[in-house]
């Protein structure tokens, strides 16, 4: 995935930049996947109490600081990203982490949970929780059951409070329908402007849908259209620097365009292959995911 070659692009600059006669050695073992575990975790400020957290294990993450707790914002991908990333809230604020929302169930956001605290309020939507039970039925993921969700919800919530500066937070959490997965939640800090939005985009490759969590291609492209509707400027994605509103806006036309084509190939008759052969979509041996366009394809045509 591109995501981890850009982690083992960003770790091998590190090497680069250490300029050690042995870098070109020590560059040969870094190409291996693994190498994602030990890219530099950094903590980026977004607004005066709202951070990104990027790199070690898993999808970037966020934290917000109110006067006397922290909220943080999905979890990384093991236990030792989880406690990285504790340490690193650490650095930032002697609060103790009291919520933990999280965007959705996919592993590199949520199986960070076990080096997290015991006793947080883990707050998600009702699809996410049930994804998660499933997940964590595998006894190699028993540790992680003590983190399941302890709040749920339909398609809102919120969460009130007051910030350091003693004005007040509101942050609200919504859930526009299956996109990505069947429960993917925003994360609206309204003061900021700013939402996270877990893995509702994705810049430098088509979106992820996750069919087998009931995600579907046609709810990415309404909640995508929610999204650009929301009071934010700035959309804190799993896997993508910082986006604004129209990197939002051209993601849409994209989708839409490539929803449109596979609607009128379907129309003229056209298989699986000879679409994705006329879309230029070409596989990879041993991908782990479907196309985007195979995605499409499979919603436009099964009944569910
Ligand atoms: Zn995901």
């Amino acid at each position: 995935m591109s995501r981890i070659s850009l982690m083992v692009f960003a770790a091998l600059s590190l090497v680069a930049l250490s300029a050690a006669p042995a870098a070109a050695q020590q560059a040969q073992p870094a190409a291996k996947p693994a190498m994602a575990e030990t890219a530099a975790m950094t903590v980026q400020p977004i607004a005066p109490f709202l951070y990104l957290v990027k790199g070690g294990s898993g999808a970037n993450t966020a934290f917000y600081v109110a006067r006397q707790f922290v909220i943080a914002v999905d979890a990384k991908m093991t236990t030792d990203g989880g406690r990285q990333m504790v340490s690193e809230i650490a650095k930032v604020t002697p609060n103790p982490i009291v919520f933990m929302i999280l965007t959705h169930s996919d592993l590199d956001h949520v199986n960070g949970l076990a080096g997290f605290p015991r006793g947080m309020t883990i707050k998600s939507s009702e699809g996410t929780r049930r994804e998660m039970e499933e997940a964590f039925k595998d006894e190699k993921m028993a540790a992680l059951r003590a983190y399941l969700p302890t709040e749920t919800f339909e398609s809102s919530n919120v969460l009130n409070g007051e910030l350091p500066d003693g004005k007040a937070f509101q942050v609200s959490l919504l859930h526009f329908g299956p996109a990505h997965t069947s429960g993917d939640t925003v994360v609206l800090f309204r003061d900021e402007k700013t939402a996270v939005i877990g893995d509702l985009a994705f810049t430098g490759r088509d979106p992820l849908v996750h069919r087998q969590k009931g995600g579907t291609s046609l709810g990415y492209i309404e909640t995508l259209k929610k999204l650009i509707s929301l009071p934010a400027e700035t959309y804190l994605s799993g896997h993508a620097d910082p986006m604004t509103k129209d990197d939002l806006r051209k993601l849409l036309a994209s989708m839409e365009d490539k929803l449109a084509k596979v609607r009128e190939l379907i129309g003229q008759g056209k298989t699986i292959d000879e679409i994705k052969a006329a879309m230029g979509v070409q596989t990879a041996a041993g991908s782990r995911w479907p196309s985007l366009v195979e995605v499409m394809y499979l919603d436009l045509t099964e009944k569910r």
